[in-house]
């Protein structure tokens, strides 16, 4: 055979060119039963294969199937073809199921039916393609009606095979198929598909045979055999397809993975009332509250509840329904939990009264649920504190730092949907996703509002502050997507008449909302309003400004402030877990004693750069102009003076601040310009004035001054060490206001931790002048003030050159920080300033990194250069202390990184300090 899995009939032409592999067979199994596997087999078979087979070996209810492993798509995208093997496997796989089963795939009596699905390593809800029904055809309809006697699930189950063959498999429009479904409907005087009597259906089944001949030229496949075949290819196709691969980017998995296929025995929800499908979480994936949850459809079958087409029921009505079942799967979930030590999402479907599971893993989760499961696990015995900080995420824990909606504010909500992703999302409504796209491109925040989403609604969820939907449950594409993202998401707002051709939407109350008019969304109650509703501050970000205590006494006992308290319990018991395991310190970057305070409570433990720019502005521009215009020596004096007892001011604040922590202080470090009027404007207002036949001396100087300055790249012109070195005075004036500042808060009884850092240094040379320089300047003020000056003196490393020859540099630098903005700047030979805005979408596009390097370390570049200067900086002084202090330091995966090289400290923005501490403790396990 030399089909990807059987060529036995001239019908499967097609499916042999497009498969047909030159190779040789070798021993490679591609094809694994699912009692053969296990979960730690995901690598192979993927999330659903590997848990299907887990389930399996628990003895739970799956409907017998095998899984083709992600090495036999990794094949066939590099090879055209499938691997030569896989034809034999799949036929001894497909005969161990039907033997299994007691039926052939697609016998014309009593036909097996199978489904075929994708599942990666990595959960990608809804990006790859399934095909349900597998088997059925013009003979085995009749069959599959006598078997279940009932033709009218027959007829059912072969129009939804020829769909979603059609589309998915055939590439043929889905919009084709839905067309003549409404008609249909239309004709037959109904609201629902389900509805349809089995005439209607037929008829509906010749027409979709219709649209499939029309668009491809052939009929629909009858042959079982090939229907397989095809579906297959389709599903491993179905990996690159453009909305995967924006997945993929979006969420960074690697594209190499592949996608396995899970075959299994069909197991029918569409047979009448006594039958459905539905959704299951063992806890409720959006607040992390105890309890059993989900959705039930009755009389549906497969992806009916996650499309979101009809609004479904919670689970509990299935307990009504069919109390054997219910109380079935309830055991099932409980075992899932206690096997899987997490929350875990299940899919079901109860044939007749026979339950079926049929996929579960463990579940996607919002920020909040994550907090509150790791700690109740923990409570329950299940898992420890280590497990607990494992399973959350710095990511997770910037999300919950967001503000809510204010509900105390007057706003009235104009429709109420399901809460089905939190937060609080304000922006325009736009009705379709290429629209979102264009408008966040424009600047504008947006709202996604669709009637329900489906995977090509991707890109403008992704643009898309929030999305609105009108109808699906929590487990619809959307919430699942959104969730995933971190995006708020109010889903199944049923009181919306959403029409995404007119691109407006009408309330209950006759109320239309047009594209563009602003909405605000709260996904955390499901609440809709007209307009910009005022957002509060989050209670997790409270606990970290103001305390535990603090935080809990502004909660009420209403019940979402239960909840929240029990969060913010979680956070505060797994922030003093990751603060005891964790090596790797935190401070913060601060300039001014408010932001220095709001680190400190934050939990810094000092400050890792203090910029001294901002001192320099404001009203002390004048004393800078006066200190660059100044053409004799005594005129620069006088303006250093004058500056003097202002940094000093700045300084004894900022000490006192975070008196007994150390604070980095870093010489100014911008260019001379940025001080200087605009130079464009200065040089019209000359202009003007001469036109006047005014003179204005001062303006003049100053217009030669901005020109003599002039640099084309300015961020590698005269800036950092150069112009200290270069405009005498300048870092002595600094070094004198910190030691005098120093002085100061010893005299007052504080303990001033100060450290001097020098910018933009490539040589020891430079940095040893300036060393020189601040040691006569400390001696000076010491002996001056009678006090004990012993500050460490360091430098930052943010040029090649200083991490190459950092090995010479520690000779002079009592201390490192790594200046990661500029030491990726130079590295790269990027210009910070332009090119995220310039080019960096497009590099993101075309794969040349995942993500930006200015957001998260490159590890292989700039992180090469930050390894060879600590162990070139500890070769020449072991105890050199070195740390990080560009915006990476609170990037979560950048902590990682700096642990692992073993930087003593990051320092980041003062609200990225629990971010960051976070992940220093999960980086420590
Ligand atoms: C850096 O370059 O990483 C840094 C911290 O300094 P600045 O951003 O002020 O240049
Ligand atoms: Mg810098």
């Amino acid at each position: 055979m030399t089909s990807v899995v059987h060529v036995t009939t001239a019908e499967t032409e097609t499916a042999e060119t497009e498969t047909r592999s030159g190779a040789e067979p070798t021993n490679a199994k591609y094809v694994y039963a699912f009692a053969e596997g296990g979960r730690e087999m995901a690598d192979e078979l993927g999330g659903k294969g590997a848990n299907l087979a887990e389930m399996t070996r628990l003895g739970l209810p799956v409907p017998p199937g095998f899984t083709i492993s992600t090495a036999a798509c990794r094949y066939y995208l590099e090879n055209g073809s499938a691997p030569p093997e896989l034809a034999d496997q799949v036929a001894n796989a497909l005969t161990d199921l039907e033997a299994a089963r007691g039926k052939k795939l697609g016998d014309p009596t009593d036909p097996l039916l199978v489904s075929v699905r994708s599942g990666s390593r990595f959960s990608m809800p809804g990006m790859m393609e399934t095909v349900l029904d597998i088997g059925l055809n013009d003979h085995s309809v009749h069959g599959l009606a006598a078997i279940a006697g009932d033709e009218r699930f027959a007829w059912d189950s072969y129009r939804r095979l020829i769909q979603m063959f059609g589309k998915t498999v055939l590439e043929i429009d889905g919009d084709r198929f839905e067309v003549i479904l409404r008609r249909a409907m239309t004709r037959a005087g109904v609201s629902a598909d389900t509805e349809l009597d089995v005439d209607s259906l037929r008829a509906v089944v010749e027409d979709f045979k219709r649209v499939v001949s029309e668009c491809t030229g052939q009929d629909f496949p009858q042959q079982p055999q090939r229907q397989l075949d095809l579906a297959v290819l389709a599903v491993f196709r179905s990996w690159n397809t453009e909305r995967a691969v924006l997945y993929r980017r979006q969420e960074r998995i690697p594209g190499w993975l592949g996608t396995a296929v899970n075959i299994q025995a069909m197991a029918f929800g569409n047979v009448g009332e006594g039958s459905g499908t539905g959704v299951a979480f063992t806890r409720d994936p959006g607040s992390g509250a105890r309890g059993v949850y989900g959705d039930y459809l009755s009389d549906a079958q497969g992806e009916d509840v996650v499309a979101g087409i009809r609004n479904t029921l919670p689970l509990s009505a299935l307990g009504d329904l069919d109390s054997k079942s219910y109380q079935q799967l309830l055991d099932i979930m409980s075992t899932l939990e206690q096997h899987y030590r997490d929350l875990c999402d299940i899919e079901f479907t109860v044939e007749q009264g026979h339950l079926w599971m049929l996929q579960t893993r463990v579940g996607k989760r919002t920020a909040g649920a994550a907090f509150r499961i790791a700690v109740q696990l923990v409570d329950e015995g299940i898992i420890d504190m280590d497990e607990a900080l494992r399973r959350v995420s710095g990511h997770q824990l910037g999300q919950l730092m967001f503000p809510t909606f204010d509900v105390s504010s007057e706003s009235a909500a104009i429709a109420k949907g399901m809460n089905a992703s939190p937060g609080a999302a304000v922006g325009q409504a736009v009705f379709d996703s290429s629209s979102a796209v264009k408008r966040a491109e424009d600047g504008e925040r947006v709202i996604l509002v669709r009637r329900e989403t489906n995977p090509d609604d991707l890109e403008g969820m992704v643009a898309a502050e929030g999305v609105l939907t009108s109808r699906g449950g929590k487990t619809s594409h959307a919430a699942v997507v959104a969730r995933g993202m971190g995006k708020t998401a109010v889903c199944g707002a049923d009181s919306l008449d959403v029409d995404t051709v007119a691109r407006n939407m009408t309330t209950r109350t006759g109320l239309v909302i047009s594209e563009g008019d602003v909405i605000s969304i709260d996904g955390t109650t499901g609440e809709v309003f007209l307009g910009e509703v005022a957002v509060m501050p989050s209670p997790v970000a409270r606990y970290f400004e103001e305390g535990l205590e603090s935080a809990l006494g502004a909660l009420s006992s209403e019940p979402g402030d239960v909840e929240m308290a029990e969060l913010v319990r979680s956070v505060d018991r797994i922030m003093s877990h990751a603060d005891k395991v964790r090596r790797l310190q935190v401070r913060a970057n601060a300039d001014t004693p408010e932001d220095a305070a709001r680190g400190r409570r934050m939990g810094a433990e000092g400050i890792g750069l203090l910029r001294t720019e901002h001192m320099f502005l404001g009203e002390r521009r004048a004393l800078v102009e006066r200190l660059i215009l100044a053409s004799e020596d005594d005129e620069r004096e006088e303006a250093l003076k004058a500056l003097l007892p202002l940094q000093r001011k700045d300084f004894i604040r900022i000490l006192e601040q975070m008196d007994g922590l150390p604070v980095t202080i870093r010489l100014i470090d911008p260019p001379l310009h940025e001080f200087l009027p605009d130079r464009t404007e200065l040089a019209v207002r000359v202009a003007r004035a001469e036109e006047r036949g005014e003179h204005i001396e001062s303006d003049l100087r100053l217009l030669q001054a901005v020109n003599r300055l002039n640099e084309s790249n300015p961020m590698l012109g005269l800036r950092g060490v150069r112009l200290g070195l270069v405009l005498p005075g300048l870092f002595a004036l600094q070094v004198r206001a910190i030691a005098e500042a120093a002085c100061f808060r010893q005299r007052m009884g504080g303990d001033p931790q100060a450290e001097i850092m020098v910018p933009l240094v490539g040589s020891i040379q430079e940095l040893e002048l300036v060393i020189d320089e601040a040691a006569g300047v400390l001696a000076s003020v010491a002996e001056a003030h009678g006090c004990t000056l012993r500050f460490p003196i360091g430098t930052m490393i943010e040029l090649p050159r200083a991490a190459l020859t950092a090995g010479q540099i520690a000779e002079a630098a009592e201390f490192f920080s790594f200046g990661t903005n500029d030491l990726t700047q130079t590295t790269w030979g990027f210009s910070r300033d332009d090119v995220e805005a310039a080019f960096f979408s497009a590099y993101l596009e075309k794969g040349v990194f995942g993500v930006s390097p200015f957001e998260s370390i490159d590890r292989e570049g700039v992180g090469e250069l930050i390894k060879i200067a600590v162990a070139a900086g500890r070769k020449t002084r072991p105890d050199l202390h070195c740390g990080v202090c560009g915006e990476h330091g609170g990037d979560p995966e950048s902590v990682h990184f700096f642990d692992e090289v073993g930087l003593d400290y990051v320092s980041c923005s003062p609200f990225r300090v629990p971010v960051a501490r976070l992940e220093a403790g999960r980086s420590a396990l």
